[in-house]
């Protein structure tokens, strides 16, 4: 069965790129009937960020993406924190040892600093900790069995490295990318084990994948150059007939194009990429999140899912069961994705329209009542009728409907030198004349019928002085429905506007 992993390191909020990843691991598991396990990859306790894993949860709950093994839901593989399973790596590293696969190194600090700098200076292109530089190093190639084993009695602080051999080629076949082929000169010794006792991100992710019979790695591509040494791991380890199949994702790419999205991004544009809020635990500062900028879970995934993917038809709205359906990996994408917020506020747009007015009406009320709008049910209706297909998010359900609660103080001056003309006039205090014997109900139908009888009567084309009624009611040169709006707006406002305006 396929068994795939969303592997996050708690170290602050996910990002878009993040989500994206567990959404393909959850969208492919779903799909062929698999697992997803939610495992927290927290060995670097520098960079441990309280309050991370809860908005993981948060936000993958929130999205919608189920987990089947996980810290919260337990599973055969229990705990599935990394920090709780410490002890379980060093058997391996130190089984490597015996094999003579990986070796103590005592280097300290200030050696391996001056080993860059040495390196640097000699301009290597990239330093490395390898199978040339580790033969001046105080490691245990260079040691005694002796020696070794009397600074480890002697409680020196020491690393396990991984022992690279050289002039190897290192293949596998990555499920997007296709055959990836390393030389084994580019990769380091690698860290397993450090000083603390605790793995590396290398060691304790091929150890877990192995134990917890991971079948399928998808991850973004900023692991592609670590691909390789797993490889490597799995051989050195015996497990290379388990070995995970790989599917690395292409990055996300700023808005224009340029460059990976990154936090600062977000910071530049105003817009969210992460998908809930999140207020940075050291300084306060607050990053904006989709759901709280008033993106919908459900077009959220949708348009998360389409960065770096596509059905390969003209299809771009899938609810989650048509997602789970139609992905697969050959429709990945190898180069990056552009992160265009535009598309995500479409998708929200879409989706906005798809829903039933009852459900607006209920998610309209609460935020009218927040900006201290009082309105009846039956106004926030007529609301959500006049402003549903014009708007992106239901907070502009209230936002564009300011007017109607406002009665213009001025009106756009350069429409009042093209429209506001003597005909316009003439027009305008026609109807408002006829509004004071209007009988029938005042609803936008019987509006229209009573304008456009009022200004045949007068000889004026309707056409010709729509802009002018809207400037006179609204004092802007466009909105929603006129007719509509002065439904909403009620016969003695409407009247009162068109005074306000003719005077
Ligand atoms: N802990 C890694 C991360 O934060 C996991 C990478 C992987 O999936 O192997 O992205």
């Amino acid at each position: 069965p396929v068994r795939v992993r969303f592997a996050p390191s708690p170290t602050g909020p996910l990002h878009a790129g993040g989500v994206r990843t567990a959404l393909y691991n959850y969208l492919f598991a779903r799909q062929q009937g698999g697992q997803m396990l939610l495992r927290i990859e927290d060995t670097d306790q520098n960079r441990y960020v309280p309050g991370a894993e809860e908005y993981i949860l948060e936000a993958l709950e929130w999205l919608g993406i189920t987990i089947d093994e996980g810290p919260q839901q337990g599973g055969p593989h229990t705990p599935y924190r990394q920090s709780e399973r410490k002890e379980m790596y060093r058997e391996y590293a130190e089984r490597l040892v015996a094999e003579g696969k990986a070796y103590y190194a005592f280097d300290t600090a200030e050696e391996l600093d001056a080993m860059r700098k040495r390196l640097e200076a000699a301009k290597v292109a990239a330093a490395q900790y390898n199978a040339i530089t580790r033969m001046e190093m105080t490691n245990s190639l260079t040691l005694s069995a002796e020696e070794t084993k009397s600074r480890l009695d002697s409680g020196e602080a020491y690393v396990i490295r991984m022992k690279i051999m050289p002039k190897e080629d290192i293949r596998f076949n990555d499920l997007i990318r296709g055959w990836v082929v390393v030389h084994s000169s580019q990769i380091d010794d690698k860290v397993l084990l450090k000083s603390d006792g605790m793995p590396t991100y290398h060691l304790a992710n091929i150890v877990d994948d192995h134990l917890m019979g991971i079948t399928h790695v998808i991850r973004g591509e900023e692991w592609l150059p670590s691909a390789p040494l797993h490889v490597l791991l799995y051989r050195f380890l015996g497990w290379e007939s388990t070995m995970p199949q790989f599917a690395h994702l292409p990055l996300l790419l700023k808005p224009d194009g340029n460059g990976k999205l990154s936090k600062r991004d977000a910071d530049l544009g105003g817009f969210p990429i992460f998908p809930l809020e999140w207020t940075d635990p050291n300084t306060g500062d607050k990053a904006k999140g989709f759901r709280e900028e008033g993106y919908f879970a459900d077009a959220t995934a949708n348009f998360l899912a389409l960065l770096g993917w596509n059905a390969g038809t003209e299809q771009e709205l899938f609810n989650m069961e048509e997602l789970i359906a139609a992905f697969s990996f050959e429709r990945v994408h190898k180069a990056g994705a552009r992160f265009d917020i535009q598309k995500a506020n479409w998708f929200n747009q879409q989706y906005l329209k798809n829903l039933d007015d009852t459900t607006l009406i209920e998610q309209a009320k609460p935020l009218f009542a927040a900006q201290n709008i009082h309105v009846t049910h039956e106004q926030v209706a007529q609301i959500v009728f006049l402003l549903k297909d014009r708007v992106h998010f239901v907070k502009e359900i209230v936002s564009e409907s300011r007017f109607l609660f406002n009665t213009p103080e001025t009106y756009d001056q350069e429409l009042v030198l093209k429209k506001w003309d003597e005909q316009a006039v003439t027009a305008i205090s026609g109807f408002k004349d006829a509004l004071t014997t209007f009988e029938a109900e005042f609803t936008a139908h019987n509006i229209k019928e009573n304008l456009a009888a009022t200004m045949e009567s007068l000889g004026i084309k309707m056409g010709k002085i729509m802009q002018a009624l809207r400037l006179a009611l609204t004092g802007e040169g466009h909105g929603p429905d006129l007719m509509v709006t002065m439904e909403i707006l009620g016969k003695d406002e409407v009247v009162k506007r068109l005074d306000n305006a003719l005077t």
